[in-house]
């Protein structure tokens, strides 16, 4: 019987069966799975960029329960090409536009792939030392590609940590910035936990990202106090430090306490950056906490052109940036540095008997499991430092320069055609812009944009998506594909003309 599963695999389900990691087995299995990825990427341009299924179109093509016998893997694989694939959107294609890009690289997969192999979880030193040396180590490079201050760094008295992701990173330092400051007001006023936490406010700006708002439900901070500063055009979408410093004030005089600020640097709707300086000045004065968010945008700065949008995070507690994002590390890769670890450490240890040991109990090492939520982690360091030494801080730096010179140009081929409008600066490589609507038009062209935004993707031969800045639709095209060229632009360019032709004369 199970020969007929395993139809292309001789032997492969009897020592699946007797031993599921047989070596001789995953070399060829692995091998054949590597040709599958490489043929993917190879033809990824084939296919459209968003997937085209409808809701729950998968149910129809899988069985309802899991085989009770052991099936080949080029079964498998077929049934990936043929039902699978279709429900992917391709965010590896050079035409992919959409949100912020998330880079595969051939280093960040061998590093990835080397992590799996390993299948370590590495929670404190001890349960694998190089595990968290690495991650300390690679952290410190990459602080140091960013000109962090050497107060970031482990070499310093602060550190870095891989996170999953933003969101993550900056919901431990919330948690952190909460602890503090619980412990002080508790101290100070004699108040109870419980009360202290009903006077914390944080802030941020409109633009910041969801995870913010997120990360303060999570942390118990009600929404009622937690700030989003007004934004608009007049400041390029960034935060105004005067509007910020009178809400901060207002909020003082009414009994409540500013404890967290999150500034950012490359905001998601249109890289909008804060002036971390002035920010900074103000957390000083109320003792905040003040984090910055440069998920995207902080990649850029390990080039001395754009790493004057860091200038003032050496005012900062924290700061997070995604190498999966644009920096070829395959996803999920969330740098987090902060100043004083021992604050997250505060807020997040917990001491088992059963994870105890010696060099822990002595503090002579970190232990990551105390930097984080959940206490499992992986081996991610490994594919930051493959995709460091594989490309070297001038391939890094060539791949940031040349997204953003492509980006320029794109927004060198909007400017010629009147029809469209630039919505935001462009500082990286996200251009934002729409379609012009006539002067009466009645939803101020958020229809005709809306319009256009799904023609292209529907079409499939790009995948864009939209934001609203200053209450108008607005599209962004946010470069930044490990495949994208000039050429993938210009091609786009073409059926964004060419559909913006067929709205307007409809
Ligand atoms: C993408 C992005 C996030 C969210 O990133 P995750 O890693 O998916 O949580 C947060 N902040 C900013 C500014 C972003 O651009």
């Amino acid at each position: 019987m199970y020969g007929l599963a395993c139809r292309g695999s001789e032997g492969g389900a009897r020592s699946i069966l007797t031993e599921p990691f047989d070596a001789e087995e995953f070399r060829k299995h692995a091998h054949r799975m590597v040709d599958f990825i490489a043929d993917y990427h190879r033809d990824i341009e084939t296919f459209p960029v968003r997937s085209q299924v409808e809701p729950g179109y998968l149910k129809k093509l899988l069985p309802e329960s899991a085989p009770d016998e052991p099936e080949a893997l080029e079964d498998i694989l077929n049934d990936v090409q043929s039902k699978i694939v279709p429900g992917i959107t391709h965010w590896q294609s050079p035409n992919f536009f959409g949100y912020y890009p998330s880079n595969d690289s051939t280093a960040g997969f061998l590093g990835d792939m080397l992590s799996g192999g390993f299948g370590i979880v590495g929670f404190s030193w001890i349960a694998s030392p190089a595990a968290t040396e690495l991650e300390m180590i690679v952290l410190d490079w990459l602080g140091k590609l960013l000109q962090l201050p050497n107060e970031f760094l482990s070499s310093g008295k602060g550190g870095g940590v891989i996170q999953g992701t933003a969101s993550e990173a900056v919901l431990v330092v919330m948690l952190a910035a909460r602890k503090r400051a619980v412990e002080k007001l508790t101290k100070d006023q004699g108040i109870s936990e419980f009360e202290a936490l009903g006077k914390l406010v944080a802030y941020t700006s409109d633009q910041a990202h969801s995870c913010v708002n997120k990360a303060s439900q999570i942390a118990g901070i009600s929404l009622e106090n937690l700030r989003l500063i007004p934004t608009d055009a007049s400041t390029n979408y960034s935060i105004s430090p005067e509007i910020l410093a009178k809400t901060v004030a207002a909020d003082v005089r009414g009994g409540l306490v500013p404890f967290f600020l999150c500034g950012v640097v490359g905001s998601t709707s249109s890289a909008a950056v804060d002036p971390l300086s002035e920010l900074g000045d103000i957390c000083k004065e109320y003792g905040m906490w003040f984090h910055v968010d440069a998920a995207y945008a902080g990649n850029a700065c390990i080039c001395p052109e754009y790493r004057p949008h860091l200038n003032g995070v050496e005012k900062a507690d924290s700061l997070n940036m995604n190498p999966h994002k644009w920096l070829l590390t395959n996803f999920d890769c969330s740098t987090l540095w902060v100043k004083d670890p021992t604050l997250l450490v505060a807020a997040l240890s917990t001491n088992p008997v059963f994870l105890r040991n010696k060099q822990s109990d002595n503090n002579l090492v970190v232990d990551y499991k105390d930097w984080q939520i959940p206490l499992g982690r992986r081996f991610r360091s490994l594919k930051l430092w493959m995709v460091m030494r594989m490309y070297g801080s001038t391939g890094l730096r060539a791949y940031i320069r040349n997204h953003c010179n492509i980006a320029k140009h794109f927004e060198e081929l909007l400017r010629t055609d009147s029809r469209f409008e630039i919505m935001a600066p462009r500082s990286f490589s996200l251009i934002c812009f729409r379609l012009r609507p006539r002067a009466n038009d009645p939803d101020k062209g958020y229809s005709l944009n809306a319009k256009l935004v799904e023609a292209l993707n529907s079409d499939g031969n790009i995948l864009i998506t939209h934001t609203v800045l200053g209450g108008l639709y607005t599209i962004r095209l946010a470069i930044g594909g490990v495949h994208t060229k000039l050429q993938h632009v210009d091609a786009a360019w073409e059926v964004i003309k060419s559909q913006a032709s067929n709205l307007l004369n409809e």
